[in-house]
Parts: C-alpha cells; sequence; structure tokens
C-alpha cells in the first residue's frame, strides 16, 4: 500500500535516506477559539519548512471532546502540509466510522492514525457512553476492505477508498504480560493491514532499541516513527501519575524535571536538550522518523530540536548512557548489552512460574475441547441435543442455563457470540473496559486496567498468564476475533454455536 502513496509524508515514509518528521496537534474545544489561530500560525510556518512531513491531529484526546481534527487538518492542508488524523473506536460505532471514512475520502483526508482511543471523560450532563464497537485491529480490517473496494456480505463494488494506515506501539511497559501481548497484538495489526507505526511516549534508548530490533526480527516492513513528546512541568506530573494513559515518565525522569523547574526559564531549555538526545538517538537507531509533540511548542523549539538534533547525530551512541529512565524492575524483552547500552538479539528471562497452575483455566479449556469445535467427541451429541430443545419450550431454559453457568464462571454478559475459547477464557466484555477482542489497548500501567488502576486487572495480563501457564504465550500473535455480533445479543451462544451462527460457527464454515 505504502509504495502507491504520493504525498511528500507516504514518499517519505517509503525513502530509506529521509528521515520523516511529524508533529502531533491538538485541537482546542470550540471552533473559534485563539488557540486555535496560535496552531494555524504554527500549521503556516511548518508548511513552510521542508524539513517537517506531516502534522498529526488527535481526535478528542485524553476522552475530552474537542473540534473534530477533519476541520483543523482541512485547513492545514489548505496551506499545502499533509495531515495525518487519528481515528478512534471510542466515541463510535462501525456504521459511524463507515460514514465518517466516506466522508474525509471525499474530503481527501486518507493518512490515518488507528488507535482504540482513551476511555471517555465527563461531557454534558456526565461520563459519555464509552462505545468501542470495534477495536483499532477490527477497524484495520474494515478500511483494508474499504481500500480493496471488497467489504464481501454481498456489499462489493463500492469505490475503493486509499487510507494509509499506522498504528500505535508502547515498548514502554513494566510487567512481561503487557508488553508482551503489546507486541503480540502487533502481529494482528501488521496482518490485517497497518503501514507504519507511531511509538508511545517515554525516554529510555534501550526501549526504544528493543521496539526496532522486534520489529526487524519479525520481519514486518513497517517503518517505525519514534515518540518524542517535550512536556512542561504539569503534563509530566499528569503523565507519572498515570492521569495520561500510555504515557510513560518515571520516578527517575520526574525527579530530574522537576529539579531542571527550579532554573529561571522553568526547565524548558533543559527538556528541549533531552528531546534533541532522544531525536539524535532515534535517528542513530535507525528509526524511519520522529514524532514530536508535546504542550505548547513553538515553531523556534521545533526549530532547536531539529537543528541540535542534527548536530549530536554523530555522537549518538555516547548520548544512550544519558537517556535510560526506565523503572529499576522494569522488564525487558532482550538481555543487555554491556558494551552498548542497548540490548542483545538473546531474549530475557521469562517469569514462568508467576501464573501458578491456573487449573480453572484448564479446567475450561477441557470442557470447551471436549464439545466446542467440531473436531471435539462430544461435538455431534452436544449439537443434537441443543438443536433439538431449539425453538421448544425448553429453549429459553437453556438460554438461562447458560447464562447463569457462564455468568458465575466467567462474569458472562449474555453476548450470544462466545469469545471465551479464543481469550483463554477471560471474558471481554465483563472483563475489558474497552471489550476489546485482538489484545489490549495502550493504556495498562504496571498490570492495571487504564479505566480501574489500582482496582481491576488488565484483562490481557490474565490472558497472558493464563496462556503462558500452558506454554502458549505467543499464541495471541495469530488469528482475528471478529467483532460482537449485536444480532445475536441476549441469546445463546451454544445454540448459536452449534447452529453456526456466531463466529466460531462461521469460522467452522
Ligand atoms: S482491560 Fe486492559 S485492554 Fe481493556 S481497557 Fe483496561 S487496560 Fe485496556
Amino acid at each position: 500500500m505504502l509504495a502507491e502513496k504520493k504525498s511528500p509524508f507516504r514518499q517519505s515514509l517509503v525513502t530509506p535516506a529521509q528521515f520523516t518528521i511529524t508533529l502531533e496537534l491538538v485541537p482546542s474545544r470550540g471552533g473559534h477559539s485563539r488557540e486555535h489561530d496560535r496552531t494555524l500560525d504554527l500549521a503556516e510556518k511548518l508548511a513552510r519548512d521542508p524539513r517537517i512531513q506531516a502534522v498529526s491531529i488527535t481526535e478528542n484526546a485524553g476522552g475530552h471532546s474537542a473540534l473534530s481534527p477533519e476541520i483543523l487538518g482541512r485547513e492545514i492542508q489548505q496551506m499545502g502540509l499533509d495531515v495525518i488524523v487519528h481515528f478512534s473506536s471510542k466515541d463510535k460505532n462501525r456504521n459511524q466510522m463507515e460514514s465518517l471514512l466516506f466522508a474525509w475520502d471525499r474530503l481527501g483526508i486518507r493518512d490515518l492514525l488507528v488507535i482504540t482511543g482513551d476511555y471517555p471523560q465527563e461531557g454534558y450532563q456526565g461520563f459519555a457512553k464509552p462505545v468501542f464497537d470495534l477495536g483499532s485491529v477490527h477497524v484495520l480490517d474494515l478500511i483494508s476492505r474499504m481500500n480493496r473496494g471488497n467489504y464481501g456480505l454481498g456489499r462489493d463494488g463500492i469505490s475503493p477508498t486509499s487510507f494509509l494506515m499506522g498504528v500505535a506501539l508502547s515498548p514502554f511497559k513494566r510487567l512481561e504480560p503487557e508488553l508482551l501481548m503489546q507486541y503480540a497484538k502487533l502481529h494482528r495489526k501488521a496482518a490485517h493491514g497497518a503501514d507504519y507505526i507511531i511509538t508511545q511516549v517515554g525516554y529510555d534508548a534501550r526501549k526504544f532499541h528493543e521496539l526496532i530490533q522486534y520489529v526487524r526480527q519479525n520481519g514486518f516492513n513497517l517503518p517505525v516513527l519514534g515518540n518524542v513528546f517535550v512536556p512542561n512541568l504539569t503534563v509530566a506530573a499528569l503523565m507519572h501519575t498515570g492521569k495520561i494513559p500510555g504515557c510513560i515518565i518515571t520516578d527517575a525522569l520526574y525527579a530530574e524535571i522537576r529539579r531542571e523547574a527550579d532554573s529561571p526559564d522553568k526547565g524548558k531549555q533543559a527538556r528541549l536538550l533531552r528531546g534533541a538526545k532522544l531525536l539524535a538517538i532515534l535517528k542513530g537507531l535507525g528509526y524511519a522518523g520522529a514524532h514530536l509533540g508535546g504542550p505548547g511548542l513553538t515553531y523556534d523549539n521545533i526549530d532547536f530540536l531539529l537543528t541540535t538534533a542534527d548536530s549530536l547525530a554523530g555522537n549518538w551512541q555516547e548520548l544512550v548512557k544519558e537517556m535510560g529512565y526506565w523503572h529499576r524492575d522494569g522488564f525487558y524483552l532482550y538481555t543487555k548489552d554491556a558494551a552498548t547500552g542497548l540490548n542483545t538479539t538473546e531474549p530475557a528471562p521469562r517469569d514462568e512460574k508467576r501464573a501458578g497452575l491456573q487449573i480453572n483455566y484448564r479446567m475450561a479449556r477441557l470442557v470447551h475441547n471436549l464439545a466446542f469445535t467440531k473436531e471435539a467427541p462430544l461435538y455431534p451429541a452436544c449439537r443434537k441435543a441443543c438443536l433439538a430443545l431449539e425453538g421448544g419450550w425448553l429453549h429459553s431454559s437453556l438460554t438461562h442455563l447458560e447464562h447463569v453457568t457462564k455468568f458465575l464462571l466467567f462474569g458472562c454478559q449474555n453476548c450470544g457470540d462466545c469469545t471465551l475459547g479464543d481469550l483463554a477464557f477471560a471474558c471481554p466484555q465483563s472483563g475489558c473496559a474497552k471489550y476489546l477482542l485482538n489484545g489490549p489497548c495502550g493504556g495498562s500501567r504496571d498490570g492495571w486496567c487504564e479505566v480501574y488502576p489500582g482496582k481491576k486487572r488488565c484483562l490481557y495480563v490474565l490472558i497472558y498468564e493464563r496462556l503462558a501457564a500452558c506454554g502458549l504465550p505467543e499464541s495471541m500473535r495469530k488469528g482475528f476475533v471478529p467483532p460482537r455480533n449485536w444480532a445475536l445479543n441476549n441469546t445463546s451462544s451454544w445454540l448459536n454455536f452449534f447452529l453456526g451462527l456466531d463466529h466460531a460457527g462461521e469460522n467452522q464454515k
């Protein structure tokens, strides 16, 4: 897909000699704010600077509503600067997504960053409904089909689109299960049409090296842009305390930023210099580019970052030891290379005993494998019994029996399209705040769910532990769980399975 693209941003991504620079802009609240005018002023300067290939525009960042990104995007496009628009699944269902994509295609907004999105925050008269009808892997699949002009289900013949799809990836996960699940999800994203990667926010050279090495080792032909975010003290504090999901400022880095804030410029120059050093390291590591960001960055600040990074690039290896802001107990995927301060190609030891025996999971898997696959020994008898009850006076009793049993065991929400067998018997409808079916969002922190920190563990940490305990830690890399079919809501998933109505039944056809 990338090779066909012609815009400066797309061209730059496929030109190995070019180090692509993008800058993140956040639309303001309200369509006529001073902030909006300031953003346009900055964009005008960026449009005249050949070192900048595109700006990316967030969509309701942090879960707060703001001006629709395509509005700002169109104004900036008219200045001659390429625009990447963030496309998240938090506020819209699949039909609204398609409709919006048709509109953006018509407007010429075709470079996207496909993300799950932050959990919605307070809006008009209370908190907004978290939609998350699709996860990011589903959205990639949907747009890939739109790009092919081939939707399936008798909906072919719609003119093909030509969207470019970036995805986010975080190597900044403290625990082994969180990190491994991020990388596992990358496999699914790549298989469903991802064109390039932008990393999450963090300041650790070895972590950035880990990510690029993983991408190369696994043969992903995806350009990677490293995130160089320059926070102010307020934003650094929010990131340090986990108030901005997925963005990591460790204790040591935060302490340093606080010390720097005592200087007359409140530490701004020191933070910019750190950003420039990270930029130089990313170049040295062979990243395809960098994604700049930070509150209140001026054009002069951006010029400083780029110019200083260029002057430091020749000695980037010397900077590695300064850029080691990772948790003392944080997990790395590879062992440390003492000579460079980066990673060897040897995987780091995994904690195989962490998850215990997982007896409940093993039992559930055993029962599932006895009846709920086409090859299972009890499949014919169970199918016959369930079909005999279909439509009869015991039909609703079967539905209730299934729901009560599975509610007690798994917290079942009676979706009628059961994914327990796909996700190590962890129910995403009750266990994941974003109902994700193909891997975690980027928001977990120290193993806790982004939405319930300190109260509820991320569902995908649990899934990883169960799979790892059974020797299947890499199994989440493969496969695709289709989106929930709402036509089956509040029906018996057992019957739906044996009738071939649910996703598992469909897959067996
Ligand atoms: S359970 Fe995990 S994947 Fe789901 S919303 Fe919470 S952090 Fe994200």
